[in-house]
């Protein structure tokens, strides 16, 4: 069963409870109920958390969702509160924190694509339609769709892989009303994001949000009271983690895009050099520091295209 080499320990914070480690992320609940999402160096390739860390992947990724939320903020509120380090945490934890307003998370991986590839073309190759969706003929891996569409998943019960599903299936688990919110919302977001990431050079190919309600009112008396439940954005957003970027300038359907930030990992981990069986079960070996400085600066590149503001 893939996953970590070594699950790594939660650091003990007195008045932190720890809730969850993710293959990057390690959760933790404040005493005031909030979370505090705290982004480590941590990088996964077929489906291995590896057992080299990126130097500042974590700082580097919790900055850049960060500017993000900002850039989104006009079509939807995010969920952070603040990015304080709760006192008693470890120093290092500065720049990787986010406390975020704990919502009730509404269970559907909302992922829109703007271009075919991944399980999207998987689908499409079977019956020319994405979660539902009907698609054009004669699209290749890479090919832009006409239109950018929502295409669903559902967290799998077991393993990591995320399940594809169809609007109708989302409209009943969490009701037509919130189903179209979730479809409206995840579309307006992909577009804005899609058109500031191509003015800088990049291919906005898809991207994952999760989303969460937040009860309105006064004394937070409970849903229905004192007004609606308000959609908030929540996790990370618009990362290379949560994302597939590629290089405009490289973009050539048809074949493979090369993965914006893993190139490196993966090809060399494909490579006879790691001596590394992917379809074994054995973990993955140690990444080379030259792969090790590639990625980081594949890291800082994203930020300092996208924001337009230096790393360092
Ligand atoms: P993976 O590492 O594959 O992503 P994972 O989803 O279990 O696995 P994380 O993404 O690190 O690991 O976990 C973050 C969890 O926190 C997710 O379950 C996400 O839905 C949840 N979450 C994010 N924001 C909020 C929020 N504001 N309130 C409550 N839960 C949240
Ligand atoms: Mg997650």
């Amino acid at each position: 069963m893939p996953g970590f080499v070594e699950k790594p320990e939660p650091v003990e914070v007195p008045g932190l409870e720890h809730v969850h480690t993710g293959k990057v992320r390690d959760l933790y609940r404040t005493a005031d109920g909030d979370l505090v999402m705290v982004a480590s160096d941590r990088v996964s390739a077929y489906d291995w958390v590896l057992p080299t860390a990126i130097p500042d992947k974590g700082r580097i990724l919790t900055r850049l969702s960060l500017w993000w939320f900002e850039q989104l903020a006009d079509l939807v509120p995010a969920h952070v509160l603040s990015t304080d380090v709760p006192p008693g945490a470890p120093a290092d934890w500065e720049g990787r924190v986010m406390v975020c307003r704990a919502l009730r998370m509404i269970p559907v991986e909302c992922v829109a694509r703007g271009y075919l590839t991944g399980s999207g073309l998987a689908e499409y190759r079977q019956d020319r339609t994405v979660c539902g969706v009907t698609l054009p003929e004669g699209l290749v891996d890479g090919s832009e769709l006409p239109a950018a569409i929502f295409t669903p998943a559902t967290k799998a019960e077991i393993g990591d892989h995320d399940e594809n599903v169809t609007y109708e299936e989302v409209a009943r688990r969490v009701g037509t009303e919130t189903a179209a919110l979730l479809r409206q919302t995840t579309l307006a977001l992909y577009t804005r994001a899609r058109d500031i990431a191509r003015d800088r050079g990049l291919i906005l190919a898809d991207t994952k949000f999760e989303f969460g309600l937040e009860t309105g009112g006064p004394q937070d008396a409970g849903e229905g009271e004192g007004g609606e439940p308000r959609l908030v954005l929540a996790d990370e957003v618009l990362t290379p983690d949560s994302s597939r970027f590629w290089r405009l300038e490289e973009w050539q359907p048809g074949k493979a895009q090369k993965p914006y930030d893993k190139q490196y990992i993966r090809d060399w981990l494909a490579s006879p050099a790691s001596g590394w069986d992917r379809h074994g079960n054995q973990p993955p070996p140690p990444l080379p520091e030259a792969v090790v400085a590639q990625t980081r600066d594949r890291y800082t590149e994203a930020y300092r295209l996208l924001t337009g503001l230096p790393w360092d």
